[in-house]
């Protein structure tokens, strides 16, 4: 029985929205698009809403849209998706690195302080594996020493924190719709904000730097091709329309998860903290410090069960270990947490017969990787 890692699910829903746009003659910029923007924008409750082509092309927007620029700094986590980071790269921005709270994974909010300097121009967390990270104190620094927040909340869709949404928090917020992420449009991305300067800047620049309501060849400002095509917005509204029933089946996934998984005392279980509603990503577990994990890794493969490591730090990539100087050691909660954590298969229809095949390689598995 082969069990793959991730699985989107499409249903007849997804498949007509689609066929709906293939019979159109209007395959971009259309109608979908828009309905899409506004039902993403009223389901997360923002005023505004940008599809853009990537998780990745909406948090360059916003970098840019916030006039983050050479010199200036941004403090974020080296526990993510490289794209979180990378978005600050490319307007030579600097990242700055902060450690994270080994539970939640998110980055620690009591390490943030420590790392503002005259350049700091924003916070960047990142939701991490659909737990919110710590906004309310996030937002408390960031207002004091006045600085902007960009939300990374491309893995937390419908996530909940004090019983708010996650993209409501920032200046700005980015959600992405990869075939792994909790819902799809094959790729693609959306940034919210209430800002309406924030959303024109955004639009614009996603579009070629067209100005709202300008002719279509008369640009205002240097763009990109960052559009969301008509066949993606389709194919989003129909799983917008799923989104809680989606979250809903992911949660109880988890559920079984958890309850097999209490009898291994080698596996630590997600922990959500409390006030958390957890928009469930991935199921990330934490192995005790004597298994090896690359071998439990190996082991689950062999046996046809798809997992992999989740995160290898950010600033131990050969990119940023070289261009800034990072090393081992520099963040310890981080490098810690990446060597002993792996992702395990985790989609909507992950039936519960699954679960206890995963379950039973899983402890073969830490049987033989016991290196005490
Ligand atoms: C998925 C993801 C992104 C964006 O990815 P794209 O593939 O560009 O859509 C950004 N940040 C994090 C943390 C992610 O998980």
């Amino acid at each position: 029985m082969e069990i793959p890692l991730s699985q989107p699910e499409i249903t007849k829903r997804e498949k007509e929205l689609v066929n709906e746009v293939l019979g159109s003659t209007q395959l971009a910029l259309g109608p979908k698009l828009q309905e899409f923007e506004e039902k993403v924008a009223a389901y997360v409750g923002t005023e505004y809403a940008v599809g853009v082509n990537s998780g990745t092309s909406g948090l360059h927007l916003l970098v840019r849209a916030l006039g983050i620029g050479e010199g200036d700094e941004v403090i974020t986590t080296p526990f993510s998706f490289i794209a979180s980071s990378n978005c600050l790269l490319f307007e030579r921005a600097r990242p700055v690195f902060v450690d994270i709270d080994p539970c939640t994974k998110n980055i620690d909010p009591a390490r943030i302080e420590a790392a503002v300097t005259p350049r700091t121009k924003a916070v960047l967390p990142v939701h991490v594996f659909g737990h919110p990270a710590d906004m309310e104190a996030i937002g408390e620094i960031a207002r004091r020493r006045g600085l902007a927040v960009i939300e990374d909340a491309c893995e937390a869709i419908g996530a909940e924190v004090g019983g708010r949404r996650v993209g409501t928090f920032g200046d700005g917020a980015v959600f992405a719709f990869y075939p792994n992420k909790q819902m799809t449009t094959g790729e693609g991305g959306m940034v919210v904000t209430d800002d309406s300067r924030i959303a024109r800047l955004c639009r614009s620049m996603s579009n070629q730097g067209r100005a709202e309501g300008g002719g279509w060849l008369s640009y205002e400002r240097l763009g990109y091709n960052y559009r969301m095509g008509e066949i993606a917005a389709a194919l989003g509204i129909a799983q917008l329309e799923r989104l809680e029933e989606i979250l809903e089946k992911r949660r109880r996934v988890a559920e079984v998860y958890d309850r097999y998984l209490r009898e291994v005392p080698e596996v630590e279980t997600p922990c959500v903290s409390p006030g958390v509603k957890m928009s469930w990503f991935v199921y990330v577990i934490r192995l005790a410090p004597e298994i090896d994990r690359d071998r439990v890794m190996a082991h689950l493969a062999e046996n046809g069960i798809g997992c992999r490591p989740y995160f290898s730090p950010i600033h131990l990539q050969p990119l940023y270990a070289e261009r800034f100087g990072f090393r081992e050691g520099d963040f310890p909660e981080t490098e810690r947490v990446s060597r002993s954590t792996l992702a395990l298969p985790f989609y909507n229809r992950l039936a519960e017969e699954q679960i206890a095949r995963v379950v039973e390689v899983l402890k073969s598995g830490i049987d033989r990787a016991r290196t005490a």
